[in-house]
């Protein structure tokens, strides 16, 4: 069985959120982290990004956007914490 758990950016907009995704029954556990990309709604700016893109430009800082927690969600972030905490306990 998988859970997910889906996490919200602070700033309350929908295009900032994390979706968090690990197996119960995996022997490796492993957790991934889904990031929701941005997508830029204007048909010009990705016309120029990609021409941008083709030429090999890149930014210099990379494409980094932020995400910032919200403190109500700290128990569904202590969750994973503890699952990953508890990967090299032996099973009962
Ligand atoms: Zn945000």
């Amino acid at each position: 069985m998988d859970k997910q758990k889906l996490f919200i950016c602070a700033c309350n907009s929908v295009e900032h959120q994390l979706i968090m995704s690990y197996f119960i029954d995996d022997e490796i556990k492993d957790v991934y982290c889904s990031v929701h990309l941005k997508p830029e709604r204007n048909v010009f700016k990705r016309i120029w990004k990609a021409i941008k893109y083709l030429f090999g430009h890149r930014s210099i800082y990379g494409d980094f956007d932020e995400f910032i927690f919200k403190p109500k969600d700290a128990d569904k972030l202590q969750e994973i914490v503890d699952y990953l905490k508890n990967m090299n306990k032996p099973e009962q």
